[in-house]
């Protein structure tokens, strides 16, 4: 199979994601008072209502209404006044109701949209943006000086439920194939579910994960859920095409489904666009399938072939009247927002001049946002950008390293980090020198200052000091001094070369850089 890069050359993949996300921080379920619990003694949360047994009858759960227009006005959605609840009717054992009560062609939210800040490795699958300046726009896409900043469309956010979970007894790591015989838990049958669906406006599998890290990110900002991928409280499928560049006609997609980590969405569309992309080279074609990813094989298999709407017979639920909010209702909800990743980023970026992509990136992730501000409570505006810095890299490369870590619970805490930043900033240290004291705060639980003094790392930045070394390592080599006059200029690293060694190290580099090309001139 070729490479993503070498598809893209000829063809642009068209991606399109549907997010499931059960509404965890509720009390109880869709349309009856059970309980909602992860992880209850099974069938121990359930009646009637969720179990579809004839005569029982619905009451939606005004709480899980509040959250998907909460959703909705987060993702710059219309919120509908009038919707209804539809049953999306099949057979299968984890829905004893025979139908799933869903919503039909108009949701509680409609027409919004996400922006993304695409930058560093991740804006490199984008095709086309070589040559491009910041300001440049095409398609959805605005360049930036980070890379690009992507518009994506959401068609619609609409209220379901979910259903109950099987649990396959006697197989291979509890999958269906090889299985003797299936359990059937329905605590999770009538969960409140939302569905987002974004238009086809994805180009990449990075910009697919971007828009899920984003989506989870606004979610857990409004305590809607949380949002966890390993317990399946968010998930979502990935629908994906190719086309031939400059065809503006849709290819047929396959759909895959269930992903349950950012990776897998991102492997698995991937794959998913390397293989189509054989497949039409050889001159075949594309079934509108679902596929399933198996990150252990890395590679997708078919599920089954693509069922219409027209078999699940959808039809206005009966037992529900059509659903009105008041404008009343709508803004009271809105009253509730809190600030939003967006939001904080903009202000980030207002309050103390952090680039768009810097002041993103700090906002990914709540502990890294409130870490910042923490930071910047009583520091000096100018550590700004070396503290997103430290942030950005430093600390995002150690939390990475280490997955059970937390920043919450490590030994940098806001003042020492803006301790080190200042050191830095102060040219107290060198910038590598940071670097090494950073890790040693985290290993040694102490201060900046105690580590700097302690290990003696101390840069001289005292101009008098440096001087008098330039002075005496010029004075001890008049021939190099000579050959760079000459025109050898490479040699300006044969001297301060020299005079660290002759200050242990601890000379300020800028310094002793400035003052020989004083001498030198
Ligand atoms: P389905 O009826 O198969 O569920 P929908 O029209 O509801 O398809 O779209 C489901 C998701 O697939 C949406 O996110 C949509 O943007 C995306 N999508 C639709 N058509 C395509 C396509 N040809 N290629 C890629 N994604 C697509
Ligand atoms: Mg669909
Ligand atoms: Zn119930």
């Amino acid at each position: 199979m070729q490479t993503l890069e070498e598809v893209l050359e000829r063809y642009e993949a068209v991606i399109g994601l549907e997010v499931h996300t059960e509404l965890t921080t509720l009390e109880t379920k869709m349309f009856c008072g059970c309980k909602l619990e992860f992880g209850a003694e099974p069938n121990t949360h359930t009646c009637p209502v969720c179990l579809g047994l004839p005569g029982a009858l619905p009451v939606p759960n005004k709480a899980a209404i509040e959250s998907i227009v909460l959703a909705g006005l987060a993702t710059n959605c219309d919120i509908e006044k009038h919707s209804m609840f539809y049953r999306k009717n099949y057979m299968y054992p984890d829905m004893a109701k025979n139908f799933q009560t869903t919503q039909g062609p108009v949701a509680f939210c409609m027409r919004g949209h996400l922006d993304l800040e695409v930058g560093g490795a991740a804006a490199k699958e984008r095709h086309g943006l070589a040559g491009a300046k910041a300001g440049d726009a095409f398609e959805n896409v605005t360049v930036t000086e980070e890379g690009y900043r992507a518009h994506v469309g959401i068609t619609r956010i609409h209220m379901e439920e979910d259903a109950g979970k099987m649990v396959h007894v006697g197989g291979e790591e509890g999958r269906i194939a090889g299985a003797t015989h299936s359990l059937v838990d329905y605590n999770r049958a009538g969960t409140p579910l939302i569905e987002l669906v974004t238009e086809p406006d994805l180009r990449t599998p990075e910009e697919a994960r971007l828009f899920m890290q984003k989506l989870r990110q606004i979610y857990l900002t409004l305590g809607i859920s949380d949002c966890s991928m390993e317990e399946g409280s968010l998930r979502c499928d990935g629908n994906v095409s190719l086309r031939r560049r400059g065809s503006t006609e849709l290819g047929t997609k396959t759909e895959l489904k269930n992903i349950n980590s950012f990776k897998s969405l991102h492997d698995g569309l991937l794959y998913e666009i390397r293989r189509q992309a054989q497949v039409l080279d050889e001159g075949g074609i594309i079934y509108q399938e679902t596929r399933h990813w198996d990150p252990s094989a890395k590679r997708t298999i078919v599920m089954r072939v693509k069922e219409t709407a027209d078999d699940y017979r959808l039809f206005p639920e009966p037992d529900l009247a059509p659903y009105d909010l008041s404008d009343e209702f709508i803004s009271r909800v809105r009253a509730k927002l809190p600030e939003l990743p967006d939001d904080k980023a903009a202000r980030f970026q207002e309050e103390f001049g952090l680039s768009a992509y810097d002041a993103q990136h700090l906002v990914e992730h709540r502990s890294t946002a409130s870490f910042f501000e923490a930071c910047m409570a009583d520091a000096d505006k100018k550590l700004a950008k070396p503290v997103a810095n430290l942030i950005i890299n430093d600390v995002t490369a150690w939390l990475n390293a280490n997955a059970d870590a937390s920043l919450e619970d490590s030994a940098l805490t806001p003042a020492r980090a803006v301790q080190l930043v200042g050191l830095v900033d102060a040219g107290a240290i060198s910038s590598k020198q940071g670097k090494e004291v950073f890790a040693a705060v985290l290993e040694e639980d102490a201060d900046p200052k105690a580590i700097v003094e302690e290990r003696g790392m101390e840069q001289v930045s005292d101009t008098g000091a440096i001087e008098a070394v330039v002075d005496a390592v010029l004075a001890e080599n008049p021939d190099k001094v000579e050959q760079y006059k000459g025109g050898k200029m490479g040699l300006i690293g044969f001297f301060v070369g020299q005079c660290m060694k002759q200050m242990q190290g601890k000379g300020n580099p800028q310094l002793i850089n400035q003052l020989l090309e004083e001498k030198l001139s």
